[in-house]
């Protein structure tokens, strides 16, 4: 594997790149990524960059990634808890 840009280590629960090099760039890793509410997969921050040591370069996720999330939860399960905490029709 090629050597990680300085500042950079390796996750030790995904494995994957993070931390910041010395000239402000930051590597989120998929643990520091946003949680879907219904089905629990995780996907990446919007607006951050990674780094695949694979590739050797730097990759960006736009703030619409979350949009492309195809939910396997059940209807019953999306619904519901959105409303949980509003106050009941009088
Ligand atoms: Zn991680
Ligand atoms: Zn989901």
């Amino acid at each position: 594997m090629r050597p990680l840009p300085e500042g950079l280590f390796l996750c030790a629960v995904c494995g994957e790149a993070r931390g910041k090099t010395p000239d402000g760039r930051r590597a989120r890793c998929l643990c520091e990524g946003i949680v879907c509410t219904w089905c629990g997969a995780r996907g990446r921050h919007p607006i951050s960059d990674h780094y695949v040591p694979r590739l050797g370069h730097w990759l960006h996720t736009p703030w619409f990634m979350p949009m492309g999330h195809v939910c396997p939860a059940p209807p019953e399960a999306r619904l519901g808890r959105q409303w949980a905490e509003l106050a009941p029709d009088p």
